[in-house]
């Protein structure tokens, strides 16, 4: 079996490297041999699935604040600086609100759920809406290393016991006026009543709670028990904003072990490092046409299975 992780996007030079068919039958092969899946995603793998933080879907929800404030996604959304913390909020819960609470399990965590779950497999992401639990995966395989929406912490990290926001958040979207909820919302600490914060690593005063520990030990040992058998990391629409936490051990442990392969989504950076240049294939394509084309047997298999 060849490998190429150079592969191009560029139009021109494509026909150097295998097409779209022939890598995606090598996943499908190399997801059979597999004894391990680690899956690691990022915003990317969301945006795909539909959970897009721009265009219509920020029209249609947050299109009040859009017109308000001057923006046009909900990342922009998140950094503004507003005049006051009941403006900040409902912002915030509205955000919440739709990304988090109003939205299911979307089809293509379904659909990557289905793939890998007779595999000994274990999840990775920067994604905090939850998608992955509310998708068949079980929450003990997943480890949510930036946070989630649904929890509320101290803003000075005083300390590391996380609330449900969920009853909350619904309150302040039902009683925003003019992009502002009610002062008396404004959620504050039981202990040092000082501002709380939505649990998202987005400043110095992230807390880990007992279980986020947890997950991580979880993650390592599973990562640590691979060794050398064979697996695929899978990798989904992780960039360049935090390489450290997914990109930088994913091609590290696909390097150390001769019977790992890296299989990386990415619009923008599908390429590997040189050193596992013959472990990596890349896919700029929609991740929703390349899992739905896993799923089904090429012309090839078809004839030989008749
Ligand atoms: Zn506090």
């Amino acid at each position: 079996m060849e490998f190429y992780s150079n592969y191009c996007q560029k139009k021109n030079k494509s026909q150097n490297y295998p097409s779209l068919e022939q890598r995606v039958k090598t996943v499908r092969e190399l997801l059979e041999e597999a004894e391990y899946v680690v899956i690691g995603a990022g915003s990317g793998l969301s945006s795909a699935a539909g959970l897009d933080f721009g265009g219509e879907r920020f029209e249609k929800y947050m299109g009040e604040f859009g017109s308000r404030y001057g923006y046009h996604d909900m990342y922009s959304g998140d950094f503004y600086n507003y005049q006051t913390r009941e403006e900040f909020w409902a912002f915030e819960a509205k955000t919440i609100l739709v990304n988090r609470y109003e939205v299911p399990g979307l089809k293509l965590y379904h659909k990557l759920f289905d793939l890998i779950k007779d595999k000994n497999h274990f999840v990775i992401t920067t994604n905090v809406e939850s998608q992955f639990a509310k998708s068949g995966f079980d929450s003990n395989r997943i480890f949510a290393t930036q946070g989630d929406y649904s929890k509320l912490q101290c803003g000075g990290a005083c300390h590391d016991t996380l609330y449900d926001n969920e009853k909350l958040v619904k309150e302040m979207v039902a009683k925003t006026r003019d992009c502002a909820i009610p002062t008396e919302l404004i959620p504050k600490c039981p202990i040092c009543h000082r501002e709380m914060k939505v649990n998202l690593r987005s400043d110095g005063y992230f807390v880990e709670d007992k279980s986020w520990h947890e997950a991580c030990s979880r993650y390592e040992s599973f990562i640590s028990s691979i060794n050398k058998a064979p697996v695929v990391y899978l990798e989904f629409g992780v960039g360049y904003n935090t390489p450290g936490i997914i990109r930088y051990p994913f091609e590290r442990f696909t390097y150390a072990n001769p019977n790992a392969h890296l299989i990386r989504f990415n619009r923008d950076y599908p390429e590997g490092i040189t050193e596992n240049k013959d472990k990596t294939i890349g896919f700029t394509e929609d991740m929703n046409m390349v899992l739905a084309m896993l799923f089904e047997p090429t012309k090839g298999e078809q004839e030989n299975e008749l």
